[in-house]
């Protein structure tokens, strides 16, 4: 490739409005088609906040029948993909819909792809190296921060804290419906960590090594704004429609721009946060973002300037590091390891694990040692 060429890619149908999920018969009927089984993947959290019975009406009202797999948790096991497949082939799925945070999401794509082609989930990890086809897949968030209803990612924990990636075209969904409606209730805290996320997908995503292209730019740049407008409102009135819609739109931009344009060394080294300590994966992208982007800065700052810029900032690492920092701080969220469990003793094995996480740390804009991954612990502890 010369060095203007690229690709990108995303979900080929999007559609956003408020209330969107009492349409999702009419919205996915040329998908469904005569197609009559629709198997649904949520948590029980979803499910018993009442988010999955618009949906499940619409449909049922259309003469589709709705099976409703509840048990997905955080950071999903492989254990809980495989109980869904199994549920799955014995209802006779014909569509998959993922509805929920970024783990239903994840779990439904994955047993899209069980269902429709003969790989096994072994064979699956990795990149591109799941292959399809895969049944039909619909996704709906109700958090504004993973993008995973246009990312072709799946995020598994294999074992005991090992998080396994699946990454392939397969897993674009076919169609992902933003409905703010759904995301009204959500507490503050995770309001504030799922946004925090998406606005690290937006910033990882351009300064990403490799795959940073004009499209993933302009995605990222847009994403990164609108989530900026809007997590303190959010945050203080969830149920303020034009925060929340902003949110889930930005969420999504920055999804559709770390798709093609991967995220770096923030999630690498939130990953064994997530792992060894089952910190909310919002949360530990949220706590390790200042210190590793001030790690970057020697290799990135024009990058993070002309971010800030387009923020209304200081045009500098440090203008975008204290504007995220101020934003944690008035959101309230927690902003040091010592919160969150972690201790002195656990950083060389917390270092040891992020330096694992090679499929991110090759897009990180400057190159991440062990020593510097506890040193970025370190200064966050
Ligand atoms: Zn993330």
């Amino acid at each position: 490739m010369t060095a203007s060429a690229f690709s990108f890619r995303t979900v080929p149908h999007i559609h956003a409005g408020a209330g969107a999920a009492r349409q999702l018969a009419r919205l996915a009927a040329p998908l469904i088609g005569s197609r009559k089984r629709v198997f649904l993947v949520t948590d029980q959290g979803v499910r018993k906040a009442g988010l999955i019975d618009a949906a499940t009406a619409s449909l049922e009202e259309a003469g589709l029948q709705v099976e409703i797999y509840d048990r997905v948790v955080a950071d999903p096991p492989k254990s809980v993909v495989l109980e869904a497949e199994d549920k799955a082939r014995g209802f006779g799925a014909e569509v998959v819909l993922g509805l929920g945070g970024g783990s239903s999401m994840d779990t439904a794509k994955v047993v899209a792809l069980l269902l429709g082609s003969s790989q096994t989930l072994d064979d699956m990890y990795g990149v591109n190296n799941a292959t399809g086809p895969r049944l039909p897949l619909i996704l709906i968030p109700t958090t504004a921060g993973t993008g995973s209803e246009v990312t072709p990612i799946s995020v598994l924990t294999v074992g005991e804290s090992t998080k396994m990636g699946i990454n392939a075209p397969a897993l674009y969904a076919d169609l992902a419906v933003l409905d703010a409606e759904l995301t009204y209730g959500l507490p503050r805290a995770v309001t504030a960590a799922t946004g925090i996320d998406a606005m690290v997908h937006a910033i990882e995503a351009y300064t990403s090594k490799i795959e940073k292209n004009p499209v993933s730019d302009a995605l990222a740049l847009a994403g990164l704004k609108k989530l900026h407008g809007a997590i303190e409102t959010a945050c203080r009135d969830g149920s303020d429609r034009q925060a929340r819609e902003d949110m889930l739109l930005g969420a999504l931009l920055a999804g559709q721009a770390f798709a093609n344009a991967p995220v770096g060394a923030v999630h690498a080294l939130a990953y064994p946060l997530g792992g060894v300590f089952h910190v909310p994966h919002g949360l530990s992208n949220s706590l390790m973002l200042p210190p590793v982007l001030r790690y970057n800065a020697s290799a990135a700052e024009p990058l993070y300037a002309e971010l800030a810029s387009h923020l209304g900032l200081h045009a500098s690492t440090d203008g975008l590091v204290t504007e995220m920092e101020r934003i944690a701080d008035s959101v309230g969220i927690e902003t040091r390891l010592t919160q969150v469990g972690v201790s002195h003793n656990d950083l060389p094995r917390l270092a040891e694990e992020a330096m694992e996480v090679k499929r991110l740390l090759v897009n990180n804009p400057r190159e991440m040692t062990l020593e510097a991954a506890q040193a970025c612990y370190e200064a966050v502890l």
